[in-house]
């Protein structure tokens, strides 16, 4: 019997659990550890911050959900891992060995990278579910004592949807709250333009978050940097084309949101041949480490260079389409390995995404993931906000069941059934 170990109870991790134990979970014993008690649906984070559910609302206690399926389940952040070893340092003491690991820890949120940006800074974040519980104590005050709002990205982020996602569920709150006419709106980012996403676009994504931004009068500054935050200002840098600054200016904020770089976490960092020089773990197309054939990744810590050149660093998003089919590969493969046989399970890393903005949203689907595409399609509309609502509970049944079907793709394909994307695919 062999120790298969995942590490991280995210998205990711969890997935890579549930499918673990049903693909060779009769022989093996599979171990899934993580610094959080909860699995925490983190789409659902810019809803906590704007007081539409409440943090339990979207959480799933792991220790239940993982014995009901006969995974043991740890929580004790892991420190060091030590891959030469198969080998995890546990922050209590305990040291666990592995005879083949997942790695799903997700992003570290690098806050530090910007004097003043975060929650211990001058800037909420909607990243963690605390993070999000914390900003709706802000958002509360805003709504007693309005005054402008920042949102965005800072240089170097890979994930934007969920700022343009929080922009516009905050707008709709201010409006339900009767105070948007005091609260002046400015979205800033590193993206060369609007709706690029980290994906060079999709579909028209330019032209319908640029409509969505002008329709709810909220200003933008694309290709902008962070310079540093100080209580509440921020101050920013506009850059050229060729990377040179442009005009640097000051934003005066009551309130700021702005999703950070990411890096890989500390366990990982500075691992020759494990993790990159910023903490991500480079994968095979069989989702295995090239220097460690049985370490395994999925997820947010996966290393994927940028789609192309941009003046300011803009990372790749990596979303739940894409890893739930890294999570079925990286599984397949494990399955074929502990058989003695050779990989032969790929991730298709196609992106969906639905940005919800309260009462409408924005979809698009690119496949794959990078261009040039088969398939670039974007959408909009009331069905958007709605698939969403439906999407978090569909996903929390899915956690606390332990069923393992590709939701993503079922999704997808059912979007692509109903006809919404007729002549795109
Ligand atoms: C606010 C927000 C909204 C998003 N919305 C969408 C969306 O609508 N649709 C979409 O497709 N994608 C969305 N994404 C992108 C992506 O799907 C999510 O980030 C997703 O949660 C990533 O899953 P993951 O498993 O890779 O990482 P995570 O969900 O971050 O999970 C990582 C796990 O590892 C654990 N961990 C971290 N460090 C350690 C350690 N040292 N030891 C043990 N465990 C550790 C963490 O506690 C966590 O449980 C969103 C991202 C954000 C930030």
């Amino acid at each position: 019997m062999k120790k298969l170990v995942v590490m991280g109870g995210g998205i990711g991790g969890v997935a890579s659990a549930y499918e673990l134990k049903q693909a060779v979970g009769s022989d093996h014993e599979i171990i899934l550890v993580s610094d959080n008690p909860w699995f925490e649906f983190t789409p659902s984070n810019p809803w906590v911050a704007v007081n539409w559910r409440k943090p339990d609302a979207i959480r799933v206690d792991l220790d239940e959900a993982m014995s009901r399926r006969g995974i043991r389940f740890i929580h004790d952040p892991v420190v060091r891992v030590r891959p030469a070893d198969d080998q995890l340092d546990l922050s209590s003491g305990t040291v666990l060995d592995y005879d083949m690991l997942v790695i799903a820890t997700g992003p570290r949120l690098a806050f530090d990278e910007i004097e003043g940006l975060g929650p211990e800074g001058f800037t909420s974040s909607v990243c963690k579910t605390d993070h999000a519980a914390a900003t709706a104590q802000v958002v509360e005050k805003l709504c007693e004592a309005p005054g402008p709002v920042v949102i965005g990205a800072a240089q170097g982020a890979s994930c934007y949807g969920p700022a343009y996602e929080y922009a516009f569920i905050l707008e709709t709150e201010l409006r339900r709250r009767k105070v948007r006419d005091r609260v002046p709106m400015t979205f800033v980012t590193p993206e060369p333009y609007i709706g690029h996403f980290g994906l060079d676009g999709v579909g028209d994504t330019k032209g319908l978050m640029e409509s969505e931004l002008r329709e709810r009068h909220i200003k933008w500054l694309t290709n902008h940097r962070i310079d540093r935050v100080e209580s509440g200002v921020m101050h920013v840098t506009g850059v050229k084309p060729d990377g040179s600054d442009a005009e640097s200016s000051t934003l005066e904020f009551a309130h700021s949101m702005i999703l950070p770089a990411f890096t890989g976490i500390d366990a990982v960092m500075g691992i020759d041949g494990l993790s990159n020089p910023r903490g991500f773990i480079p994968v095979d197309e069989f989702q295995r480490n090239p220097t460690y054939a049985n370490v395994y990744a999925v997820g947010v810590c996966v290393a994927i260079p940028p789609v192309g050149k941009t003046p300011l660093p803009v990372g790749v998003p990596k979303t739940g389409f894409m890893i739930e089919s890294m999570v079925t590969a990286a599984v397949g493969n494990i399955a074929l390995a502990l058989a003695g046989e050779e990989p032969r399970h790929r991730a298709t890393w196609n992106a969906l995404c639905l940005a919800d903005f309260g009462d409408r949203g924005v979809a698009f689907l690119a496949v794959p993931q990078i261009p040039p595409r088969n398939t670039n399609w974007s959408s909009s509309g009331k069905w958007v906000h709605l698939a969403k609502v439906a999407i978090e509970k569909y996903y929390l049944h899915k956690v606390r069941k332990g069923t393992t079907e590709p939701f993503y793709e079922k999704f997808g394909m059912k979007l692509m059934g109903a006809g919404k994307l007729r002549g795109q695919a």
